[in-house]
């Protein structure tokens, strides 16, 4: 390519409020004027590279639509002031061979992707990335981003990466927070998983419904275990217990301890004692795990005085390791439901045939 060539597609996306068009093809027959009035940028292209690359750009240019060809023989121009500039200019820059457009593997970010995937989606044109894919999601997949978790669980569904997907869907459901409303959010910024799927409708119509169903049940089981753990010292002696003792040497001043601890944890995870109701948990699965796990690993144990070394340390009283135990094992219960849900038509479905349309097999 030439000084000049480089100089008119330049080697840097467009900037904002740049009035002369972006030259794709020299020769191009349409302009496309892409984002807002204030940001609007203009591109010189071949309407045919786009007919040829996407049937709804096919059906939009060259059906009997205001966008298609005018014919008084004036500028033929169509605006699309919802699309993502610099996600349009790559677009533009595969279907037209500009590739000085096309960042490599290191310069794509996680919003770009998303953004080209949107477009992608938008215009059914999945295929034209083929070439870009590996190398675009092996980079995105490096990052340790875990604010863009749910835009990269976007991404992976969009590429139909089951594996990726499924390891992205676990990290919400146990990252997740619920909002006054009962949505799902992200800790921190409160950002609404709900917003980014109406604003795109990328992604499962279930997804939001199964990882709360998923969250639900390990809340109710971190809760169930914590439940447990006091039912059976306030009531030692009752038919629900059958007379069982929690404390292993059967002593009552073992397990009024034990229960002093765990009242006194658990007014710190929720105002209530040990609410039995999931929905009423608003902090995230991880969160509520964490909080368990100190409340029982900072548990005093019983100690009673050693008389002629018949008196036993109750160290293992504490429930600490088989709350340990029993969470690791939850987690793998949650992580198979996770997997028969991505594995199921309604998840794998979508992506196989867009592993198909990518030509790519990441499994
Ligand atoms: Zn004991």
């Amino acid at each position: 390519m030439s000084a000049d060539e480089t100089s008119k597609y330049g080697t840097t996306l467009p900037l904002n409020g740049d009035h002369n068009p972006h030259v794709l093809d020299d020769d191009g027959d349409l302009l496309l004027a892409v984002g807002t009035a204030s940001e609007q940028t203009t591109f010189k292209v071949d309407a045919s590279a786009l007919r040829r690359a996407s049937p709804v750009w096919k059906a939009m240019l060259f059906g009997p639509w205001a966008e298609s060809k005018p014919m008084d023989g004036s500028k033929w121009v169509v605006e699309l002031p919802e699309d993502d500039v610099q996600a349009l200019t790559v677009m533009l820059g595969i279907i037209h061979n500009v590739y000085e457009l096309v960042p490599g593997p290191d310069k794509m970010t996680v919003d770009l992707l998303w953004n080209i995937l949107v477009l992608c989606d938008k215009y059914d044109m999945a295929r034209v990335l083929k070439p870009w894919v590996p190398s675009w999601s092996q980079h995105i997949k490096s990052l340790k981003e875990p604010d863009t978790n749910e835009k990269m669980m976007f991404i992976a569904w969009e590429l139909g990466d089951q594996c990726w997907f499924e390891s992205l869907f676990g990290s919400l459901v146990l990252g997740a927070c619920v909002n006054g409303k009962g949505h799902l959010v992200r800790l921190g910024d409160g950002f609404s998983f709900g917003d980014l799927i109406t604003l795109t409708h990328l992604g499962p119509d279930s997804l939001l419904d199964d990882i709360t169903t998923i969250r639900q049940f390990l809340i109710t089981s971190l809760i169930g275990f914590l439940n447990t753990e006091v039912e059976l010292r306030l009531s030692e002696t009752t038919s629900e217990t059958n007379g069982q003792h929690a404390c292993l040497h059967k002593s009552r001043a073992c397990d009024d301890l034990v229960l002093g601890g765990i009242i006194r944890a658990t007014l710190n995870i929720q105002s209530t004692m040990h609410p039995k109701d999931a929905t009423h948990i608003k902090m995230s699965v991880d969160c509520l795990q964490s909080m368990c796990s100190a409340a029982f690993e900072g548990l005093s144990t019983y100690h009673p005085h050693i008389r002629r070394g018949s008196s036993i340390a109750h160290f293992d009283c504490n429930p600490a390791k088989r709350f340990s135990k029993f969470a690791y094992e939850m987690r793998i219960e949650a992580m198979s439901k996770i997997i028969d849900i991505v594995k199921s038509d309604r998840y794998n479905g979508r992506m196989a045939k867009q592993r198909e349309k990518l030509g790519w097999n990441c499994l």
